[in-house]
């Protein structure tokens, strides 16, 4: 489980996160919502380690994650994806994850003087078929759709085989279908791995139709938490994306 309590982080005079508490049961899929400058990524920068708070604790199953470097909070299983594939365009797929892996096994254990180890491959390809990418594993990563150059990102994440896995706005910039196959592949993953997923994501009928669970950020705060339904019908949520009395997506 991963309990935040009571998170600030400030900015000069802006209070990004102002007192965040939430708690992320294992196994659960959560989808964070909240208007431009909300704190959303601010949010996750703390949880990653990115940024360190100014107080509050980040709790993964009871210890404190607040002040430890970055790798060690992804070794505590705090995984994260990022635009990393597109920075090795002319590697292909399976290139690309089998340096990571590789980067990774080297790190965890002395070099075994052979490349790539057996279980360096397997473990790629197994990252590479989660994703639903086996079929383009030839091809090089810049030649990958938008989606799929996402779904790369993913792969290097689990790479490290992580308990909580944070998307902040996993389907920026695509257009309609691709956001739903990057999506629904999220969900699978969710489902099939059994990892903790926390994803952040402006589109709603994404996240009414996918996220079990939603909370909403507004000017650093927790202005709601709930069901799909429980946040639709949620009078300040209205206010705070319509200013109005209409159903959020209605
Ligand atoms: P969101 O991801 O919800 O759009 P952010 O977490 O990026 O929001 O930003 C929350 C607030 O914190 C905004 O007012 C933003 O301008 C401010 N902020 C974020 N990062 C920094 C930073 N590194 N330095 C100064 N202000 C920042
Ligand atoms: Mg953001």
């Amino acid at each position: 489980m991963l309990e935040v309590r009571n998170l600030v982080k400030a900015f000069g005079g802006v209070r990004a996160t102002d007192d965040v508490s939430m708690t992320f049961p294992s196994g659960s899929l959560t989808a964070i919502i909240g208007p431009n400058g909300a704190g959303k990524s601010t949010f996750f920068n703390q949880l990653s380690g990115a940024l360190r708070p100014d107080s509050g604790q980040i709790l993964l199953d009871g210890q404190d994650l607040v002040g430890l470097s970055i790798g060690e909070i992804v070794r505590r299983g705090v995984g994260r994806a990022f635009q990393v594939a597109s920075i090795f365009p002319s590697l292909t797929v399976e290139e690309t994850m089998l340096a990571a892996v590789s980067a990774h096994h080297r790190h965890a254990m002395a070099l075994a003087g052979r490349f790539p180890l057996p279980s360096t491959r397997a473990h790629a390809e197994h990252c590479i078929a989660l994703v639903g990418l086996a079929d383009k594993r030839a091809m090089l990563a810049a030649n990958l759709s938008h989606g799929d150059q996402k779904l790369l990102d993913i792969a290097l994440a689990l790479v490290l085989e992580p308990r909580v896995l944070l998307l902040d706005e996993p389907t920026a910039g695509m257009g309609p279908e691709e956001r739903w196959r990057v999506i629904e592949k999220v969900r699978e993953l969710w489902e099939t791995q059994k990892i903790t997923v926390i994803f952040i994501e402006h589109d709603m009928d994404i996240v009414f139709r996918i996220a079990p669970s939603i909370r909403v950020l507004s000017y650093g705060r927790v202005l709601a938490e709930g069901t799909p339904q429980e946040i639709r019908t949620n009078p300040a949520v209205i206010e705070a994306y319509l200013g109005t009395d209409h159903e959020v997506a209605a």
